[in-house]
């Protein structure tokens, strides 16, 4: 390897440097570069100063101009150096540093040559005290150069050898013999010195190694910090997050007019919130670690209510313990309607259990009420309205005398307003029943076409009342399906009386069947003014109408529609209405088709 390779070889990390602190090693070589540019300007100085020196005293050992003319030529390489630093310093390139340190490893050798010929040249011509000034300025600039050149062995070998090797020569040559006893000592100092700058190079490494190792553990200490206090941050967020929602879950307990009960697996008390309180009398004292069950349930009670709670803890599944009478303090007993919430931990132990109770005493009256009302609206207000309608259909149908022409006109509207307060009246007692599940359905396979067709026909006087004809187009399919015989006349009934109520006179109202695979499905095309897109959401709730002028005329509770939904509903079926091309409405319903 050449000596100037070598020189920038030798900064290359050693193989044996531990692999986790060793630096890039661009990035040393950058390091050694700078450390070596550094000490430049302390080299150059001196250089200078020693060349001046060496000229004022060699000045009349010689000719003038060798004296002069090496003194020349060691200015001008030194002055080539102070180039060479003075570029290093304008380039901030680090990538560049191997060629920089060529550049240095070149100067080293010139700046060694100007030593080594000062001394092959005037040792040999001078006396005895030159040759004593020569031999401190050698010995001065070969230790000199160690610290210089401290952080490259290499480029301190560079600088030395043309010093000692030339000058070596010389002395061996010399007829005196201390002089070549001398020459034997040079190049064992140089090599000496050689091995100084090679421990002083392996210290400045593990200097700059140190030094790395310490900033990437730096670095990764201040990442670390940064991560930490992130996690922190994140840390506090998810806390305050915890704690908000822990106090929004409290308050739902403390402002919850539903009793909460936490109890432990054995149904001991743990907490109790104020509504609790107040629904069953007992303070949150005299529960605390009391099992609730033996406060809130008689004994014949508790055996039902210890096996849904056991099934509960062994399901780990949240349990409705639906109605049960339970006792307030007082002694008065209440209805409640429980629920039961086993919290699991993760080892999927139920650790408490989150009893829920609402008070719906009130409501079961609110329920018992509505029925009396609806028995009320039955018995009291049907059956006597429909011999009132009765006598007035006899009245009117002059059975019973002639009665006069303003008698008859207001008796036919006392009639009319009868009819409808009955149609009302059994209307309401239908979704009363829908939505109580009391409605009887009785299903039967029957075919569909049929039903249809009686339909039509029973229909057809009310047609007429509105001049409005019914009509079949296309084939009514013999689908068979399985409903209540009553309740689909009562369906078809509705669409179809809805449809010749709003239809303009002289109209025609379609009836279709279509297969929908699965299905049936009838419909029901009007001409009549349509629905208003506002009232297609509501269409089928409870007394809805889009307008009451147009019923006030034509009669209708709004319920129609609302109990054709529910009634197909129980039967598998369901119903819709969509706009119809040329104006109008088509109200169809689906049934499920049976083998
Ligand atoms: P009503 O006894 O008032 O007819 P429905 O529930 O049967 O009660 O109908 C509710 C409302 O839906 C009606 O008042 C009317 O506004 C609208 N409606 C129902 N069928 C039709 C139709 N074929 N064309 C236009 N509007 C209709």
């Amino acid at each position: 390897m050449n000596p100037i390779a070598a020189a920038t070889e030798a900064v290359r990390p050693s193989a044996r440097a531990d692999s986790a602190v060793t630096p890039e090693p661009r990035l040393l070589v950058a390091d050694r570069a700078a450390q070596l540019y550094s000490q430049l300007p302390v080299g150059l100085a001196a250089s200078v100063a020693i060349i001046v020196v060496a000229v004022y005293a060699l000045r009349y050992s010689s000719h003038g101009w060798v004296v002069y003319g090496w003194a020349g030529m060691a200015l001008a390489i030194t002055a080539a150096r102070a180039g060479l630093w003075w570029g290093f310093q304008r380039s901030a390139n680090t990538g560049q540093a191997r060629r920089w340190m060529r550049r240095l490893a070149i100067g080293a050798l010139a700046n060694g040559t100007i030593w080594g010929v000062l001394a092959s040249m005037f040792f040999g011509l001078t006396g005895e005290h030159e040759q004593l000034f020569i031999l401190l300025v050698l010995a001065g600039v070969m230790v000199g150069g160690i610290s210089m050149y401290a952080a490259s062995w290499p480029m301190y070998a560079l600088y030395g050898a043309p010093i000692a090797l030339p000058f070596t020569y010389g002395l061996a040559t010399h007829e005196e013999h201390l002089l070549q006893a001398v020459a034997v000592l040079v190049p064992m100092f140089y090599a000496v010195s050689v091995g100084v700058a090679y421990r002083l190079n392996q210290l400045f490494l593990s200097g700059f190694r140190s030094q790395h190792a310490y900033r990437k553990l730096n670095a990764e200490y201040t990442a670390l910090n940064q991560r930490l206090a992130q996690q922190l941050e994140e840390l506090s967020v998810a806390r305050s997050q915890v704690e908000a929602s822990g106090r929004k879950l409290a308050l739902f307990v403390e402002r919850s007019p539903i009793a909460v009960f936490e109890l432990d697996p054995q149904g001991r008390a743990l907490h109790v919130n104020p509504a609790a309180e107040n629904i069953f009398g007992y303070g949150e004292n005299e529960l605390s670690g009391r099992v609730i069950a033996e406060y809130l349930f008689p004994p014949e009670r508790r055996l039902e209510v210890a096996v849904r709670w056991k099934a509960m803890l062994h399901t780990r599944q949240p349990a409705m313990l639906l109605r049960q009478r339970t006792r307030r303090r007082d002694g008065n007993e209440i209805v409640c309607e429980w629920s039961l919430t086993p919290l699991v931990n993760s080892e999927g132990r139920v650790i408490s259990v989150i009893a829920q109770g609402r008070d719906i005493t009130q409501q079961l009256e609110a329920e018992r009420l509505k029925q009396e009302f609806t028995s009320t609206l039955s018995h009291e207000l049907r059956t006597p309205l429909t011999s009132v309608i009765g006598a007035l259909q006899l009245v009117n149908s002059g059975v019973v005398g002639a009665p006069d022409a303003e008698t008859l006109e207001l008796t036919a509207i006392a009639e009319r307003n009868s009819q409808r307060l009955l149609e009302l009246i059994n209307d309401l007692l239908d979704l009363e029943k829908i939505e109580s599940g009391k409605l009887p359905v009785e299903l039967q396979v029957m075919p569909l076409d049929e039903l249809v067709r009686e339909a039509l026909v029973l229909n057809r006087a009310y047609g007429d009342r509105f001049k409005v004809c019914f009509e079949v187009t296309g084939e009514l399919l013999p689908a068979r399906v399985r409903v209540d015989r009553r309740r689909v006349l009562q369906v078809m009934t509705n669409l179809l009386s809805n449809a010749a109520k709003f239809s303009p006179e002289g109209a025609v109202v379609e009836v279709s069947m279509l297969d929908q695979g699965a299905q049936v499905r009838v419909g029901v095309h009007d001409r009549g003014p349509g629905i208003p897109a506002s009232f297609h959401a509501r269409i089928f709730s409870r007394f809805a109408q889009a307008d009451m002028s147009l019923t006030r005329q034509k009669g209708g509770t709004g319920l129609g529609l609302a109990i054709c939904k529910r009634l197909l509903e129980l039967m598998g079926g369901r119903i819709g209405f969509s706009e119809r091309a040329g104006g109008g409405t088509t109200f169809w319903f689906e049934l499920p088709k049976q083998a």
